[in-house]
């Protein structure tokens, strides 16, 4: 199993940021990670990424442990975070043959090509982070992820920034790299997008875990079958935002 979590809890100081999270992620899975603001989604990532160290509980990327054993599990997992931190003295494409060079990628200049143009950079191989606007910065942070083929791909607000043409491509990318076998979770406020694209979704607040398993599954889940059918209407019931009346079988 590419992604294994178990008991992850991570504090700051006194603060649970998240609690007794436990999930898989199979190959070709792609797991929606949504919640509230401050739910403990991006604390949840940055620990499956080797940045946080869990207070507790364990990680595991391919079999490694992201404490134990962390340059074989880092090997195998790409993380693409919501704020797009570049070096401001690379290019676009010098940017992607550093990941290459680092990672000991071959066929790097097929490679580029294809995400520069996958990712719509064409013309900008060779602007500076300072040239380019947010989405663009983005997108480069997401290209220099995929640059090698990553087992696990962790993807914090892929879209946040994007235009509409933009969020469609990299809709297409995030599905087309489960099709061809990779463990994706991804965290998102889109719940449309993620309803859409996820295989599977995973609802935590207030840092645990309150809903697991795909749209279907959730909406014909016995306490949510009055909430409604699409991820937005689960999403307000199981976090307490629902104001719909209960239905018959939830009355007294
Ligand atoms: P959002 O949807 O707003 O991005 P999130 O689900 O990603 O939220 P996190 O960023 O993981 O949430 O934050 C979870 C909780 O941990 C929040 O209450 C936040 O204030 C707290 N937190 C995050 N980072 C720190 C930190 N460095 N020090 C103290 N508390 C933190």
């Amino acid at each position: 199993m590419p992604i294994v979590v178990q008991h992850l809890r991570r504090t700051y100081g006194d603060f649970i940021a998240v609690d007794d999270l436990s999930f898989n992620v199979a190959p070709g899975e792609i797991v929606g990670l949504i919640g509230p603001n401050g739910a403990g989604k991006t604390t949840t990532l940055r620990s499956l990424a080797g940045i946080l160290r869990p207070t507790s509980g364990h990680v595991l990327i391919d079999g490694h442990d992201i404490v134990e054993d962390p340059i074989e599990a880092k090997r195998r997992l790409a993380f693409m975070p919501d704020e797009p931190h570049l070096f401001e003295y690379l290019t676009v494409e010098e940017h992607l043959r550093l990941v290459a060079r680092l990672y000991g990628v071959d066929d790097f200049e097929r490679r580029s090509r294809a995400l520069i143009e996958e990712l719509e950079l064409t013309g900008k191989e060779r602007s500076l982070p300072g040239e380019l606007s947010r989405g663009m910065r983005q997108k480069v942070v997401i290209a220099s992820g995929l640059v090698r083929t990553p087992s696990v791909l962790l993807f914090d607000e892929p879209l946040t920034g994007l235009d509409p043409i933009g969020i469609r491509r990299m809709r297409e990318t995030i599905v087309a790299r489960g099709r061809s076998g990779a463990s994706v979770l991804v965290s998102s406020h889109l719940l449309h997008l993620v309803e859409e694209i996820c295989t599977r979704v995973i609802i935590m607040d207030h840092g645990k875990k309150i809903a697991d398993g795909t749209v279907a599954e959730l909406a014909s889940r016995a306490d949510l079958t009055a909430a409604g059918s699409s991820l937005e209407q689960i999403f307000m019931r199981v976090t307490g935002h629902d104001t719909t009346p209960p239905g018959p079988a939830e009355q007294p």
